[in-house]
């Protein structure tokens, strides 16, 4: 039985790659990708390694979560090292406990390699630090996915009256309603906003705005996915810390 290692692909630009990530893929017998790990990775790999896509699109997924898992499971009765690639880290909306949770419960070992999460490097890449000093002293992630008026909504909107720094993963689709509710609540219409799409790749483009305006700008941009939302007084600082000049 082999050995499953459950891997932060990282954001996009394959140099936010880990060592440690960069270790296991060129070690793999097999990797089990997703549609958002940057697919030059899978050059690294030795020759004869197996690949095997389980991309998903936006939550649409191409195969569900636990037939994913099983093929996870099928490959780790089959080789010595598989490598479960995932964008991003691998615990960040990346169901990553899920997947050792399945192995695990049929004996099989595992080990996570976190990667470099978008939700902190794409502000990054885009010139916002997601804290700072006076402006921001705490951030959070949360899902834009979930659609903010169901009835029994996970997400405690109320919780973000607070001045702090908020990143919403899987929310352009619903970049109207986050906006909305967020006024809803009580934040400002003036509260700065970003989204940036294709964060640390060749193609990465923003568009900042304010709550009010935001989603208005976004769509006649054409951004297209995967982006994150930042909202908050941070995404004021990105015209300042730019550093990296975005095509148009
Ligand atoms: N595990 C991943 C997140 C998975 S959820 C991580 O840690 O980064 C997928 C969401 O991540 C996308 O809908 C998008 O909101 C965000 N995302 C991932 N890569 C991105 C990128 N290069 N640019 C902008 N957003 C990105």
């Amino acid at each position: 039985m082999g050995k499953v290692y459950l891997t932060g692909a990282g954001p996009g630009d394959i140099d936010l790659l880990t060592v440690k990530a960069l270790r296991v893929v060129r070690e793999a017998d097999v990797i089990i990708y997703d549609r958002l790990a940057n697919p030059d990775i899978l050059k690294e790999a030795k020759d004869g390694c197996e690949f095997v896509y389980v991309g998903k699109a936006d939550g649409r997924h191409t195969l569900p979560q636990d037939q994913i898992n099983e093929v996870i499971y099928q490959n780790a009765l089959k080789y010595d090292n598989v490598v479960r690639l995932k964008g991003g880290d691998p615990l960040v909306f990346g169901r990553g406990g899920e997947e050792a949770k399945y192995l695990k419960e049929r004996g099989i070992a595992f080990e996570f390699i976190p990667g470099v999460t978008s939700a902190i490097s794409v502000p990054a890449y885009a010139g916002i630090p997601v804290t700072h000093r006076g402006v921001a002293v705490s951030f959070k992630v949360v899902t834009g996915h979930e659609a903010p008026n169901k009835e029994h909504s996970q997400v405690d909107w109320e919780s973000m009256k607070a001045d702090e720094t908020i990143v919403f993963l899987m929310g352009l689709h619903n970049l109207g309603n986050i906006a909305k509710n967020l006024i809803r609540i009580g934040r400002s219409e003036d509260t700065p906003c970003a989204v940036i799409s294709k964060g640390t790749t060749p193609e990465q483009k923003s568009v900042t705005g304010t709550l009010a305006d935001i989603h208005a700008k976004v769509k006649a941009a054409g951004i297209k996915t995967p982006a994150l939302i930042v909202v908050g007084k941070v995404v004021e600082l990105k015209k300042d810390l730019e550093w990296i000049n975005e095509k148009d």
